[in-house]
């Protein structure tokens, strides 16, 4: 049983960043550099092991002194801002972890339905997502937000502040003139709130923007946060605000303890696309504002891509984690198609099965509706429980016998007949219930083959070569950890 924690932490300095941000207002600088409450990174690096690693390292079943080496050198990550309250089951992302899985939701700007949001919230909840993203542009954003936080409990919450910025800033400006640091004024009301990681596209800059466009790229920009920067990057010829501001997000990140999420505004959109100069651009750039978060004390990750052809996607996590020093990468799909509309949860979990084993950390599930329209809570529940298939084939080969026992014990179930073991571990019960008794009769077996099932054509011979034990099974796993 997952264990969950309430926090009550009031971090001291919060509205010491108000009054920097008012500078910011005022000169456009950086601020200097404040006293600040230690974060996760502060603390294992001064030798003190904190309860949430304790609780992350026994659900792993890792050492709690090996984990707090990896968080300090930012190669895992346990997201929590100071200010989330509620129930919050802390989650580990990153080397040697098991791959987690992150489900999007959020209302459009032409479907606004809060209920069916909340709906979907539940159904990451009940079908085991780790963490969750509220990726609204429609309707009250702040209201929006609060809500499917207290809902999505208790999952690690997640927002992209660029869409609320851009929205709000049009509204409020009558266009594309707000100034730099309106974006950070959302990125600070989204940490008030609580908000446990957040995507920050810094690392497309004004230059990359300028050609990016001009570009023969197939689809030149298909990250609605990265179109939404660049398009005010090229309105007003001024550089990325996340960029201008660095010095300034570290601190603010580090004040409420979040994770930046370096967001990928230029990952192939297309399989055309992967892994060109813009790319690879974007990378070298994300990989070195992680390292500079790291040193600073800020947990970070790195998002990446998109759609990308079956055999560039290990050379891409591999790439990825060499220029960062091993931050925890954050992948999309990735999709191995352009061509499976309707079925894009389907490339994508091919996608996610390889980059996880390959070693990335968190992967974004996709539904069937992606490239199509805003999911439904089916939608959901069925791209969630690819995803969670496709990190799961990775982490057996990433992990070894950690993580295939259940695959041991539902195998060894299988061959006995034992239907109810094996409904057990389906990853919807309900629905591998319901196959298994469509066409039901009186038989040990499924109705598949009937009476010439194997185990019934075999079961004299089968019944003298005794038990198997799962843990016997589970040491031929031993080996096979590990891509190449
Ligand atoms: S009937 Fe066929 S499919 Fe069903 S358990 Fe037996 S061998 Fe497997």
């Amino acid at each position: 049983m997952a264990v969950i924690i309430t926090y009550q932490r009031s971090p001291t300095l919060i509205t010491v960043s108000a009054l920097y941000l008012h500078l910011i207002t005022l000169h456009e600088v950086s601020p200097p550099g404040l006293p600040m409450a230690k974060t996760l990174i502060d603390e294992v690096r001064s030798g003190s092991i904190p309860d949430e690693i304790v609780i992350v390292a026994k659900e792993e079943g890792v050492d709690p002194r090996k984990l707090a080496k990896l968080v300090a050198e930012g190669r895992a990550i346990v997201p929590r801002n100071v200010r989330r309250t509620g129930k919050v089951r802390p989650i580990g992302i990153g080397e040697g972890l098991r791959t987690k899985v992150n489900v999007n939701i959020g209302t459009s700007g032409t479907v606004i339905d809060v209920e069916m949001e909340k709906a979907k919230a539940r159904i990451a909840v009940e079908y085991g997502s780790d963490t969750i993203m509220d990726l609204s542009t429609g309707g009250d954003l702040d209201e929006i937000r609060r809500v499917l936080m207290e809902v999505s409990q208790p999952l690690p919450f997640g927002t992209v502040p660029t869409y609320q910025a851009w929205i709000e800033g049009v509204r409020k400006y009558g266009g594309l003139s707000m100034p730099s640091d309106w974006f950070l004024k959302i990125v600070e009301r989204h940490l008030r709130d609580g908000v446990d990681f957040m995507t920050i596209h810094a690392a497309i800059t004004k230059d990359l923007a300028k050609r990016v466009v001009k570009s023969s790229r197939v689809a030149p920009i298909v990250s609605r946060g990265g179109a939404m920067l660049a398009a005010w990057m090229l309105e007003n010829d001024e550089e990325n605000p996340y960029l201008k501001h660095w010095d300034y997000l570290l601190e603010l990140f580090a004040e409420y303890d979040a994770v930046i999420s370096l967001g990928d505004a230029l990952r192939p959109g297309a399989l055309a696309d992967a892994h060109d100069e813009f790319q690879i651009a974007e990378l070298v750039n994300n990989a070195r504002l992680a390292r500079q978060a790291i040193a600073r004390g800020v947990q970070v990750m790195i998002e990446g891509p998109g759609h990308m052809p079956l055999d560039k996607v290990v050379v891409d996590v591999k790439l990825m984690k060499s220029l960062s020093g091993g931050v925890p990468y954050y992948v999309l799909g990735p999709l191995v198609t352009d061509a499976a509309l309707g079925y894009d949860h389907i490339a994508a979990a091919i996608g996610a099965a390889i980059a996880a084993a390959a070693g990335a950390d968190l992967i974004c599930y996709l539904t069937p509706a992606e490239h199509l329209s805003l999911p439904t809570p089916e939608d959901v529940k069925e791209g969630l429980i690819a995803s969670k298939i496709a990190a799961h084939a990775g982490d057996i080969v990433k992990l070894g016998p950690r993580a295939a026992r259940k695959d041991v014990e539902i195998s060894i179930s299988r061959a006995k007949l034992d239907w109810e073991k094996q409904i057990a571990y389906a990853p919807d019960p309900e629905k591998a219930r319901r196959m298994y008794e469509r066409f039901r009769q009186q038989i040990a077996s499924c109705t598949m083959c009937g009476q010439y099932c194997v185990f019934l054509v075999l079961e004299k011979y089968l019944r003298e070569r005794g038990e198997l034990s799962v843990d016997d099974v589970l040491k031929r796993f031993a080996s096979c950890s590990g891509l190449p």
